[in-house]
Order: C-alpha cells, then sequence, then structure tokens
C-alpha cells in the first residue's frame, strides 16, 4: 500500500491534468516536498500556470500525455480524465501505481471528512450541511479540491462523484451519504453495472465507527446496506427509518430518541427531491454533533443553489424555471414533481447514451409540449414521438419564442435539459444564462 506520506515524499510523480483539481495536487505536493513533479496536459496548459511550475522546479508537457508519464513511480489523476482512456489503460498495465486527487488530498487533510455522493443533489446536500455545521469546509465540486487544505484540520464536507470514486485506494469518510442512483455518464462508464459500483466506493475503506446513510426509497442505494461494515442510518418518505415525515413534519432519530425539527412547510427549498435533502442533510448534521436549532434555521432559510428550478420570470401569466444543473432524467423527472400540470418542457443537450423512457409517464399526465433542443433531439424525439406534442428549436431564442407562442397563462416552462451541456455551451452555468437572457430580453 501507497499509504504514507514518507513514501509518497520520495517518489517521482506525474499529475496528469492541470485543471483546479491537477493544480491543487501539485502545491499540495510542492508542499510537502515531492522532490520530482511532472505536470502532464493533453490541452494547452495556461501561462500562469506554467510560469508557476517554471518557478517551483515543476516539469509539464502540454497538448497530449507522453512516455514521460512513464517515468514516474506515482501517477496522479484529475477526475476529468477517464479511467478508461487507452493512455491510462496503459500505465495501470505497467504497474505504476494510480490515484485520484480526491485520494491524496484525503491522505493529507488533517481533519473530519464527511463525503457525499448520488446521482442528483450532491452540491445541494453539501451546501446545506456545510451550513449546518459550524466551522466546516466544503470541498470537492462545489468548493475546492480536498488536496487545496492539506495539513488543514476541520470538518471538510466534500462532494465526490462516481469518477473520483473510481480512482481512490484508501478513502474513508467518517460520514458518507449516498443520496440516490439513476442512470448517468454513460458516455464515461463503461455500463450501469460500473456506475453504481464507483458510488458504493465511497464506503468501501469505511470501518465500525463511522456511518453511511442511505436513502431507503431508492432501491439501488438501499441495497448497499448489506455490504456496510460502518453503522448504517436511512432516510425516508415512505417509512420511519431515522429520518423521515410524519404528519408533515420532519423527524429525525438521534440517541436521545425522536426529535421533530420543521413542518416540510417551512422548508425554504421546493419539491418533494428536496425534502430528500433535508432528511438526508439534516441527519448527517446531527451525526455530527449539529445543534438541532442551527438544523431548523438552515432549513427554514436556504433557498435553492442557482440553476436548479431557479425561478426567471412570468411573462404573460407563464412561468419560467431554469433547472441548467438537470443533466440526467432522473433529476428532470424530479423537476417534473415539483409542479402541477401544464408543462411546457425543454428537453436535450448533449449526446450521453441515457434512457428516457422513464419519464414518459409524468411527461404524458403533465407536459402540455415538448420543446427539444441539442445534440440528442433526435434520440429524444424517437422516445417520445406519439407520447406529447413535440417542437424543435435551433437556438436558446427559438426555445424561448416556441414557448411564449404556444403557452397560455397558468402554464410554466420548465429548462431542464436532462443531459449535459457540452455540445453548445461551457458548462451548464452558460447554458443556464443563456436561457434566462432570453427569457428576460423578452418585451412585453
Ligand atoms: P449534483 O451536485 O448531484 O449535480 P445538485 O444539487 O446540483 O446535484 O442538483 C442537480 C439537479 O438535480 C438539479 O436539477 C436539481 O434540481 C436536481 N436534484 C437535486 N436534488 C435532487 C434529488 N434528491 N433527487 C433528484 N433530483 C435532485
Amino acid at each position: 500500500m501507497i499509504g504514507l506520506k514518507e513514501s509518497i515524499t520520495s517518489k517521482r510523480i506525474a499529475v496528469l491534468g492541470a485543471g483546479t483539481s491537477g493544480m491543487a495536487a501539485v502545491e499540495l505536493l510542492l508542499s510537502i516536498g515531492a522532490p520530482s513533479i511532472l505536470v502532464s496536459d493533453s490541452g494547452k496548459i495556461a501561462e500562469w500556470k506554467k510560469d508557476f511550475f517554471k518557478r517551483h522546479g515543476v516539469e509539464f508537457e502540454e497538448m497530449g500525455h507522453t512516455n514521460r508519464v512513464f517515468g514516474s513511480e506515482l501517477v496522479i489523476l484529475s477526475p476529468g480524465i477517464n479511467v478508461h482512456k487507452p493512455f491510462i489503460e496503459r500505465i495501470k498495465q505497467s504497474g505504476i501505481p494510480i490515484m485520484g486527487e480526491l485520494e491524496i488530498g484525503f491522505r493529507f487533510v488533517k481533519g473530519e471528512i464527511f463525503a457525499v455522493t448520488g446521482t442528483n443533489g450532491k452540491s445541494t446536500v453539501v451546501t446545506m450541511l456545510s451550513k449546518m455545521i459550524e466551522n466546516s469546509t466544503m470541498a470537492g465540486n462545489i468548493g475546492a479540491p480536498l488536496s487545496k487544505f492539506h495539513s488543514k484540520s476541520g470538518v471538510f464536507v466534500t462532494e465526490v462523484s462516481s469518477f473520483q470514486l473510481m480512482s481512490i485506494l484508501d478513502f474513508r469518510p467518517q460520514i458518507a451519504l449516498v443520496l440516490n442512483i439513476d442512470q448517468d455518464h454513460l458516455d464515461w462508464h463503461k455500463d450501469l453495472d460500473e456506475y453504481v459500483a464507483a458510488k458504493a466506493r465511497i464506503f468501501e475503506n469505511q470501518k465500525e465507527g463511522d456511518f453511511l446513510i442511505l436513502n431507503y426509497d431508492d432501491p439501488i442505494t438501499r441495497s448497499f446496506a448489506k455490504r456496510a461494515k460502518s453503522r448504517v442510518l436511512f432516510f425516508s418518505l415512505k417509512e420511519e427509518v431515522d429520518a423521515f415525515l410524519k404528519g408533515g413534519k420532519i423527524f429525525i432519530r438521534t440517541d436521545e430518541g425522536e426529535v421533530e425539527l420543521i413542518h416540510v412547510d417551512e422548508l425554504a427549498l421546493k419539491g418533494v427531491h428536496n425534502i430528500y435533502n433535508a432528511l438526508a442533510a439534516s441527519l448527517a448534521a446531527s451525526i455530527a454533533g449539529a445543534k438541532l436549532e442551527k438544523i431548523r434555521e438552515v432549513l427554514k432559510t436556504m433557498t435553492a443553489l442557482p440553476h436548479r428550478v431557479e425561478f426567471v420570470r412570468e411573462i404573460n401569466g407563464i412561468k419560467f424555471y431554469e433547472d441548467s444543473k438537470a443533466t440526467n432524467p432522473h433529476a428532470v423527472k424530479w423537476a417534473l414533481q415539483s409542479f402541477k400540470g401544464n408543462i411546457i418542457l425543454v428537453l436535450g443537450g448533449e449526446e450521453k447514451y441515457l434512457d428516457y423512457t422513464p419519464l414518459i409517464l409524468s411527461v404524458s399526465e403533465k407536459v402540455k409540449l415538448l420543446i427539444l433542443f441539442g445534440k440528442n433531439t433526435r434520440s429524444l424525439e424517437r422516445t417520445f414521438r406519439g407520447v406529447v406534442d413535440i417542437e424543435k428549436a435551433q437556438s436558446m431564442r427559438e426555445v424561448v419564442e416556441i414557448a411564449l407562442k404556444r403557452g397560455e397563462a397558468g402554464d410554466t416552462v420548465l429548462f431542464s435539459p436532462g443531459t449535459s451541456s457540452f455540445d453548445m455551451f461551457r458548462n451548464y452555468k452558460e447554458r443556464g444564462e443563456r436561457f434566462q437572457d432570453e427569457v428576460r430580453r423578452v418585451e412585453i
């Protein structure tokens, strides 16, 4: 096992990827005095980063990984790099150990690590939890990479993705949460089984005394319980488990007994999916020793993060919501649950080879018009033909024009694309902003 700080410090190390995570790993390695670091990026490296490397004696290569990487004794992988790439396969075959940036961060952070994964809700729950636990820090996707906090103590509430979990070795959070699991990232993972197995790695190194919080209502996460060595706690909207709803109120079970938190109507976040998020975060926070009053306060005050079913504007009685962060059908399904009906749904974007048939029932019940926009339009059209009235848009402006032309007072336009944005945009934020801009520029 390459667990020890000493064994890392003396090694020749290659860091693959010079993005935010790669840079954080390099800083960490420099701080522990690693004698030989090579950064290798498949794209261009920004000038300021190159200057930084030169100043600190870090070697680098850009526009492709070369055989220089094979001269290293340890490879640190950025989360954006797919472990199935032939180059990574070659490294594995050569016997050079590989670990993700999350793993190295884990080894050098002194504080406690709580980790949150799931297909949807990670950022929301990490934010909620870090507000509930005083003096805690958000890390991972939504905060800074864990490596940034090397040698720092405290509580680190860390968002972890399936990609990151693919390249852990000893990563062991004291509290792990798995919010839900549904198909996603099938353009990255070999298949659904691999995706589920990656998610399950969040608790693979947990021991007695650690906690695993699982969604009881989700068959996949529920099935994880039997494999856990840690103490399993469940949250559910259907059964009175460790965090649950009774008479419209949120309850958690603590060592002192059942505790009532708030009525769901007081929850600042809207939508059933956010009740799940609230249950999961409250349970984790109470285990971490957060004050009940603080938990209640956060539940009552924390509103949605941007680009998550965010209200934009009402035009002629038609309400526009932007949910660009919905990058899989599971998120769309729950967004649809948040509205009664008369929905004009905008779907589409990058082709991720996901199956949208699980949406057919809710679409047929609640959606009056489906606007398709993006690269996977054709496959979406095949899925929804005959289920609902469909229109296709070529631009974001046209999306909004169609919605306005076809919508009537009382309708809800829900931009919840159900896939990633990389076919046309830099990221989900840019896509969401484009939609909001188009909605805002409409003159009435
Ligand atoms: P993640 O970090 O896992 O992507 P976010 O909190 O950013 O999660 O939310 C991503 C998308 O999923 C948004 O569209 C949001 O409305 C939706 N969402 C949030 N929590 C849940 C949940 N528990 N179940 C289903 N969808 C959710």
